[in-house]
């Protein structure tokens, strides 16, 4: 038996590491359970190229637990260890991981900011543990079995062991403020967080099954408990999956989300950095737990994060699926990760992906993509929004839907009203609702007048437009109900009042006496006697500032405090108005006050008291 002593500098580096981390002690079982799975799959390439001639027989890698001992074990059965290679890998590599880690872990100001924590390694054991062993054969026959053990300080002991099996198993003897550990569902919380994936089968305990035997009679059977799947959607090649697989992959990664995915994406870049995965556009629902079913990141198929700004770019955070990338610098702080130019082209890949995927599937299958428009709306939207190229790409498939739900393009739109909605300034006006029930009135008036009207309800819709007419060549946005009819799309026709301006402004008074003394003004308009008597609306402008003041950013920050302000245009050739004109004292007022009342209500602005004395006048009156 040899007793060593590691080389250390600063002597006290295993109550550092515990301390230190204290936060990420879990991640030990990764970093175990990761080196277990690396010894595996280095056997099985030395196996295939012909360097290892023995049978690799059964590589399961097992994680036991014994309570009474309180000690937990991963066994594999991979490239084990000589002795020569315990001291070298062990004492120093493992060690000078060890080292390296705590330096760069010190400079970091943020520990939270860091992602992961790879290259801590084996000594991550220590975190938990107050003695670790490793007990290991190498698969080379000729060499000795061999213990190594070390309780926390420098001091190590290596000896010969009579292990037959090649492989490896460390033990960790966990210490008191870790015992929680030892618990059989902390343990497999932890195994189904970071090992799910990973490529070599892992068992932990046992689970009993019912079967059929001959008879035909129900019996418990006992099996293996694997607790991954060593085979994910991702990492098999896209041909030889089906629509189903890419469902059950979903439902595997979120079991808790019942709704089925709108559509998948599959990753597969090599150069000019390496990266696979599976990302899922999900059906949006407002019960969603939006924290738990984000994006994974993988790095050869171990878990690392799912706090992933910066890689995924932000208008793309509402997708789900996993990214396995090798290239993703795991150890740095987030802002570093962000300028990391890799990590650039990441983001701008999937942007590109996702945007791909869309056309392709709008090309193929036009009505099946409009059905599922609404859902993927929002998300296209908030990318036209914040990333140009996507902006521009996006133009072949985002789509607008019109009130009788009929879904174009934005040219094949601009094209369909180009002759009836433009302007007397050449302007095609676009006009729009964000609520069809609220603004029915409206809409009814414009489809009479042969105009096609979209439903642009998304609550970034003011953004959208903003943007849309800053793009479009003498383009305008107008919501139906932000001015009279006969105003939205202004002609050149001029029809002649029927009444005097003198009536008009012997009238005005009256009208405003009527209404409540803020946030109306009243005008008098010529329009068709076939329009409405009295109209209320609200400015295109004004409303739009105030909505983007409150849904952020936008010209005119501050607005959304601002009260509404409505404008009440009165037709001056319309006979109701007529009428009103031609009748004196209480009957005039009453007439007007009534008429107002109505406008009111037909813009569900009529409420309260007034509504009530409204509602018992007109009970008293049938
Ligand atoms: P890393 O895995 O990043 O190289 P570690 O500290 O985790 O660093 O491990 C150091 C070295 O110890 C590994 O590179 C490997 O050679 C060896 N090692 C660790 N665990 C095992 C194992 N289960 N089987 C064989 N070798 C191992």
């Amino acid at each position: 038996m040899s007793k060593g002593k590691i080389k250390v500098q600063a002597e006290n580096i295993f109550p550092i590491i515990k301390k230190f981390l204290y936060t990420d002690q879990e991640i030990f079982l990764r970093e175990l359970v990761s080196n277990a799975v690396d010894a595996t799959t280095k056997l099985k390439k030395l196996s295939s190229i012909g360097s290892f001639k023995g049978d690799l027989n059964d590589l399961t890698i097992e994680i036991v637990v014994n309570k009474k001992d309180k000690t937990i074990s991963i066994i594999d059965k991979g490239i084990g260890m000589s002795r020569d290679e315990v001291k070298q890998y062990i004492n120093q590599v493992a060690f000078s991981g060890a080292e390296d880690f705590l330096k760069k872990y010190e400079d970091k100001n943020d520990k939270s900011g860091i992602i992961g924590h790879f290259g801590l390694g084996f000594y991550s054991a220590f975190m938990v543990a107050e003695k670790v062993q490793i007990i290991t054969k190498s698969h080379i026959k000729k060499e000795k079995g061999c213990f190594w053990e070390c309780d926390g300080s420098p001091e190590y002991n290596l000896k010969e062991h009579d292990k037959q099996e090649r492989g490896t198993e460390i033990k960790l003897f966990i210490d008191k403020d870790s015992e929680d550990y030892l618990e059989e569902t902390k343990l497999s919380n932890l195994l189904s967080k970071y090992c799910k994936f990973l490529p070599v089968e892992i068992k932990f305990g046992t689970k009993t099954k019912k079967e059929k035997n001959e008879k035909g009679e129900e019996v418990d059977v006992v099996e293996d408990n694997i607790i991954n799947n060593p085979n994910p959607a991702w990492t098999i090649a896209p041909k030889k999956l089906k629509d189903e697989d890419y469902k059950n992959f979903y439902k595997e990664l979120y079991p808790f989300n019942f709704d089925d995915p709108l559509f998948h994406i599959h990753l597969n870049v090599d150069f000019p950095f390496e990266l696979t995965g599976v990302l899922y556009f999900p059906k949006i629902n407002a019960g969603m737990d939006l924290n738990r079913q984000k994006i994974q990141l993988y790095c050869n198929q171990v878990f690392v994060t799912d706090s992933l700004e910066g890689v995924v770019p932000d208008f793309l955070a509402l997708l789900q699926g996993v990214i396995d990338s090798p290239d993703i610098p795991l150890n740095v702080s987030r802002s570093a990760l962000q300028s990391d130019s890799n990590v650039k082209k990441i983001s701008s890949h999937i942007s590109k992906k996702v945007s791909d995927r869309l056309k392709d599937m709008f090309k193929k299958d036009r009505p099946n993509f409009e059905k599922k428009w609404s859902d993927m709306n929002i998300i296209v939207e908030y990318g036209m929004l914040s990333d140009d190229k996507f902006y521009d790409r996006s133009q072949e498939f985002a789509l607008y839907r019109t009130v009788e739900e009929k879904y174009y393009t934005i040219s094949e739109f601009s094209e369909h009203i180009k002759d009836k909605q433009k302007d007397k300034d050449d302007k095609t006006i676009y006009l729009y609702t964000n609520n069809l029930d609220a603004q029915h009135m409206y809409v009814s008036k414009a489809q009479e007048k042969g105009y096609e009207v979209l439903v642009l309800d998304s609550p970034i819709v003011s953004h959208v437009i903003q943007k849309l007419e800053s793009k479009l060549e003498k383009a305008s946005f107008v919501r139906v109900d932000s001015d009279i009819i006969d105003n939205l799309i202004k002609k050149d026709e001029k029809i002649e009042s029927v009444l005097s301006e003198e009536d008009q402004n012997k009238l005005k008074p009256l009208f405003e006496k009527a209404l409540p003394k803020e946030g109306f003004i009243v005008s008098f308009d010529s329009l068709s006697p076939n329009s409405s008597p009295i109209a209320i609306t609200q400015s295109e402008f004004m409303r739009r500032m105030k909505e983007m003041s409150m849904t952020g950013g936008g010209p005119m920050m501050g607005m959304g405090n601002m009260p509404d302000s409505y404008n009440l245009v009165v037709n001056s050739n319309h006979k109701l108005i007529n009428k009103i004109n031609g009748l004196k004292g209480k009957a005039k007022s009453n007439l007007i006050k009534q008429s107002i009342d109505l406008a009111l209500l037909a813009n569900n602005l009529l409420k309260g008291e007034e509504l009530t004395k409204y509602i018992n006048n007109s009970f008293k009156n049938l």
